[in-house]
């Protein structure tokens, strides 16, 4: 059985997706999520939904059971909390004997200076105490994480950000689910360790270049320092933390923390990963 945490979620639904499209039977398919009344269109997939709250360990303990394997998906929230919740996974996996974990972690998690990346680098090193046959996936960055602001920057004319012109080699959301399903059909995955980026680094700049030609509006990219673009996150709406983690993120991507390429991703997917262009003319799609 292979059991996706966070399946309710945009990239643990699409692991499971991407499972089934590879030919895997839906009945060795455990769709495990925080609230199974959410969970009816993964229902309807065939697949079996198991309740499993990070919060709740011995949730995750009935829903690792007889797990061949398990995607642990890494969690929301404040970061003492998430450590919390990612080990009480990892120890549920490994009192069910689960024969393998995969967790999804972030690109360069060891030197990531992006402060999201604490977490990470935690959960690596409990996972790598467990005793546990683990799998690292290190999830680049989202391309949908800057295209999701494009509609509006389209109609305001113009994108603004604190990334300079950091390049930042991305992947979209649906190829890193991909990769993951690709990992868990595979053998032999114990001890290692992807480091999962797009296959070309782009800028902020080339980003707004990119939607101008596609709406044929024009929009310019402003950057801005990182005190001003914090507070227009905060007059958005945006919880001080939120805002906080997109501008530590963006003042790191302006110092190179995203620019490295590794070629890993389109190696698991067999092909090459999905372009900037794509994911940006999905986002003006709506
Ligand atoms: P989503 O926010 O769509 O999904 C997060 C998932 O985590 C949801 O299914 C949510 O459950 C689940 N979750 C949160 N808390 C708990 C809990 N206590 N118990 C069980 N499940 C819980 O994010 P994505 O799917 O897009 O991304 C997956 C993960 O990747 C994120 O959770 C985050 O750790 C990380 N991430 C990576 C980014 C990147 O650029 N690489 C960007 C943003 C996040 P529910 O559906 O019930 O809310």
């Amino acid at each position: 059985m292979l059991v996706i945490t966070g399946a309710t979620g945009q990239f643990g639904r699409q692991v499971v997706e991407h499972l089934l499209r590879r030919g895997v039977p839906a009945g060795q398919v455990a769709a495990a999520v925080r609230t199974p009344a959410r969970a009816a269109g993964l229902a309807a997939l065939g697949v079996e939904v198991r309740l499993a709250d990070y919060d709740r360990p011995e949730t995750l303990r009935a829903a690792f059971a007889g797990a061949g394997k398990v995607l642990l998906v890494s969690s929301t929230g404040p970061d003492a909390t998430r450590t919390a919740q990612h080990r009480a996974a990892v120890d549920a996996a490994a009192v069910s004997g689960v024969g393998i974990l995969a967790y999804t972690s972030v690109t360069r998690a060891p030197t990531n200076p992006m402060g999201l990346a604490h977490v990470h680098r935690a959960t690596e090193r409990y996972l790598a105490g467990a005793g546990l046959p683990a799998v690292v996936l290190r999830n680049g960055w989202y391309t949908e994480n800057h295209t999701a602001a494009l509609p509006g920057a389209v109609a305001r004319g113009s994108l603004t950000g604190s990334a300079g012109t950091g390049r930042i080699a991305s992947a979209a959301r649906a190829d890193l689910a991909e990769a993951a399903a690709v990992v868990l059909t595979l053998d032999d995955q114990a001890g290692r360790t992807y480091d999962l980026t797009g296959d070309t680094a782009w800028t902020l700049p080339e980003l707004a270049a990119e939607a101008a030609a596609q709406t044929g509006e024009p929009l310019a990219y402003t950057d801005l320092p990182a005190e001003e673009y914090r507070r227009i996150l905060h007059r958005a709406g945006l919880p001080d933390p939120v805002a906080d983690l997109i501008v530590d993120a963006d003042v790191q991507i302006s110092h190179g923390a995203l620019a490295h390429v590794t070629g890993d991703l389109a190696a698991l997917l067999g092909r090459p990963a999905t372009p900037l262009s794509a994911t940006v003319a999905d986002a003006l799609r709506g």
